[in-house]
């Protein structure tokens, strides 16, 4: 016990210290505690509750969502949205939420947690509930492929945790098949295709036998309802169905003995698969829909994924492309096809990191769909960074004008090479080593319209 307290005390005082020197290093403290007490994550006092998040895309929004929900129901949530979701972050976070005499502070944790540290994590730490937003192919240098993260999942999750699970992504719904579990879903929509669109289709096969699949609806890449003809396997009835209607603020989640109607913080569709699993997660929970419907009345989305602001008549939109996942890029791509009039795209989808240190696999550029930038109406492309070239010939190839296209070597210079035009608005796609530079592009192009 001394152990674990002086691993505590010593990584309260990191804290602190990083502090006072205002670095951010939000996993140090974690780093400190494992080297004076290996076994700390193990040891260390715990809330009662533990709640999980993973997946490839959607962990943070969802993890905020249902860390707001439960703070609102008076509960005191340990939340780590804001850190690191590696093992060192989630120690980390555990640390802060004990007191000095090593007790813990909080009724429940919800925890995000990087699928790759799932088998560092989870057996020190077994959640009550976890909840898997989705499996994506994702940075293929760190996941190779999602049914490598799939079967890491299931080799690392305790079998009394209990799984709620996506009914619409037949990667992520199939991981731990002994565990008990929920499944969400949307049920069709108008905008479905039958079909892949996208340029990635992680599941075209039947995962039972191997025959083609055929899909009655799909919603992007994998995303959908799917059976096999050959041996029958389908994909899962969800528990929780949403039942969306077009330009509507509400989601309708369709229960066995009942349905919720609960508040929608974006119109996009994979926040409203995020909407429609926290509602999953907490009816698991023991809370009641009308309840739930209370809570995430206020909710929103985190301003760091998007948001819009306004000066002079010009319109900057932020719209989050997490660099290296071509499915994220895809989907902010998407969702920008979808919304009206001109645009001036500014690329800032750069890996800073990897251009200071080893050379970045650029072959996710060709995962990503592109394609639907052309398609949105955009008549000016900004690509920006060390591979600004690698950008504008992904954009050529998927059909962009040449003329269209300049070239931005630093990140910080971007705004000089914004063009203002009435009525076309700006959109800033960028990823998440570039938040600064992404936001002081936008300050600036905001202060030049001010100024006009
Ligand atoms: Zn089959």
């Amino acid at each position: 016990m001394v152990r674990v307290l002086v691993a505590i005390w010593a990584a309260k005082l990191a804290r602190v210290a990083l502090r006072l020197v205002r670095r951010n290093g939000t996993q140090v403290p974690g780093v400190i505690a494992a080297k004076l007490c290996p076994a700390i994550l193990r040891r260390i006092a715990k809330p009662a509750t533990i709640v999980a998040v993973t997946g490839t895309n959607g962990k943070t929004t969802v993890a905020n969502l249902v860390t707001d929900a439960l703070r609102r129901d008076g509960r005191r949530v340990l939340n780590n949205s804001y850190g690191s979701n590696t093992i060192d972050g989630v120690v980390a976070c555990l640390i802060e939420g004990v007191t000095p005499g090593g007790k813990s502070r909080f009724d429940i944790a919800v925890l995000e947690v990087d699928e790759r540290s799932s088998r560092l994590v989870y057996p020190d730490l077994t959640p009550d509930l976890l909840i898997i937003t989705n499996l994506f192919r994702d940075s293929i240098t760190r996941n190779a492929h999602p049914h490598y993260i799939a079967d890491i999942l299931t080799a690392a999750i305790p079998v009394s945790t209990r799984l709620v699970l996506n009914a619409d992504d037949l990667i992520s719904g199939r991981v731990a098949p002994g565990n008990p579990r929920v499944y969400f879903g949307i049920a069709p929509m108008g905008s479905d295709v039958i079909d892949c669109v996208n340029r990635i289709d992680d599941q075209p096969i039947c995962p039972v036998c191997a025959a083609d699949l055929v899909y009655d609806y799909r919603r992007y890449h994998h995303i959908g309802h799917a059976h096999c003809p050959v041996c029958h396997f389908a994909s899962p009835t969800a528990d929780f169905q949403g039942i969306v209607t077009p330009g509507a603020e509400t989601v309708d989640v369709v229960e066995r003995d009942g349905t919720g109607t609960y508040h929608l913080a974006s119109d996009a569709i994979f926040n409203i698969y995020n909407t429609v699993g926290v509602v999953a997660l907490l009816r698991t929970l023991g809370l009641g829909r009308t309840r739930i419907a209370a809570l995430l009345s206020g909710g929103q989305i985190t301003a760091s994924r998007y948001n819009a602001s306004q000066a002079g008549g010009v319109k900057v939109i932020m719209q989050m492309t997490k660099d290296l996942n071509a499915l994220a890029c895809s989907r902010g791509f998407d969702y920008i096809r979808g919304l009206p009039g001109e645009k001036e795209v500014i690329l800032m989808a750069n890996c800073v990191e990897d251009a200071r240190t080893w050379s970045e696999n650029t072959s996710w550029l060709y995962d990503a769909d592109f394609e639907f930038l052309i398609q949105a109406g955009v008549t000016r492309y900004v690509t920006t960074g060390a591979r600004r070239r690698d950008f504008t010939l992904r954009l050529v190839y998927a059909g962009a004008d040449p003329s269209a296209i300049v070239e931005c070597e630093r990140e910080a210079d971007a705004p000089r090479y914004h063009q203002p035009k009435p009525g076309r608005d700006v959109y800033i796609l960028y990823g998440t080593e570039v938040l600064p530079q992404a936001f002081a592009t936008r300050d600036a192009i905001l202060a030049q319209a001010a100024k006009r």
